[in-house]
């Protein structure tokens, strides 16, 4: 038995007036989506894009893999519908918007991002970021062109380069991960991440458990800080009333892999193309060691046939 706890907080900020931000807390399904394009078209964006994700709350899944294509229509669903407004009012021409969206199904949780929202997962007091910005200063960073200090100040740090809504296509990462007893899954949008520094965040997640009193502590420390722009955080609590893993273990996270469209990885913890699966690494540790006893026994008997 597990208990789901989602929160969710949000802020225009301390400069504008709007809140291009949009989310979803639905039972099991929450989402960040920030908008952009000028008037009245990044909320419309935002909003529009949460429209298909909200509809796989009340949808059961049959394994992970009905789980990831389904959350991988839906992204394809929001940009088709961003984009179809997009085109029919003048006014919300070229308006578009980040999603980043996630569905506990069972022990796993299931992740689609496009954009520069992030997602992290808090594990025994440590932050992990299970998302890869897609703009202009990150990917500067990975050819090693930048560092993080100097895309911090970069005239491009706010350029994304994948959006929902601007283009007939669009890839989503899609990345799975199996969670333990207290794991918490932190979405936000750019609004805390830019002013607010991970360790800071860290230190709010370490000094309380409940979502909700984090959530709304997240939003106001981003406020504090004088953010320019809307802030927006959601933040799910995981809880088994029987643990049935060593939460402890520190756990290796692997980037979270670009999957085009024909792409879906249909394994349960897919991180890269290299690793594998929890349960098959399990098996393979379980061959090495029966492996090993069978040569010690082999030795051993060869031993005492030599001395006697
Ligand atoms: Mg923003």
């Amino acid at each position: 038995m597990t208990r789901l706890t989602i929160a969710a907080a949000t802020h225009s900020g301390s400069v504008r007036e709007h809140n291009e931000d949009a989310y979803l807390k639905g039972e099991r399904v929450l989402a960040v989506a920030d908008g952009m394009g000028g008037a009245r078209g990044g909320e419309v964006a935002s909003s529009t894009a949460l429209g298909p994700i909200a509809a796989l709350d009340r949808q059961e899944f049959k394994d992970a893999a009905a789980v990831q294509s389904a959350l991988r229509a839906a992204f394809i669903a929001a940009n088709a519908a961003v984009s179809r407004k997009a085109s029919e009012e003048p006014g919300l021409r070229g308006m578009g918007t980040t999603l980043t969206a996630a569905i506990v199904d069972g022990r796993y949780l299931f992740l689609a991002h496009v954009g520069d929202s992030r997602a992290y997962l808090i594990r025994s007091g440590q932050l992990h970021q299970l998302t890869h910005d897609h703009t202009v200063v990150a990917e500067l960073i990975a050819a090693g062109e930048l560092t993080a200090d100097e895309a911090a100040v970069h005239p491009l740090r706010a350029s994304i380069t994948r959006a929902i809504g601007v283009q007939a296509d669009t890839k989503v990462d899609l990345l799975t991960v199996e969670l333990f007893d207290r794991d918490r899954v932190l979405l936000c949008s750019d609004g805390l991440t830019r002013p607010v520094s991970e360790d800071d965040i860290l230190s709010v997640l370490r000094s309380e458990w409940d979502v909700n009193e984090v959530a709304q502590r997240l939003v106001q420390l981003a406020n504090d800080r004088g953010s320019p722009d809307n802030v927006t955080v959601l933040l799910l609590g995981y809880e088994e009333a029987t643990p049935s893993g060593n939460h402890d273990t520190p756990i290796e996270f692997a980037p979270t892999v670009e999957q085009s469209r024909d792409s879906v990885p249909d394994d349960r913890i897919s991180e890269d193309g290299a690793s594998v699966s929890r349960s098959r690494w399990h098996w393979i540790t379980i061959l090495m060691l029966v492996g090993l006893v069978g040569c010690a026994l082999a030795a051993a008997i060869w031993w005492l046939s030599r001395s006697f």
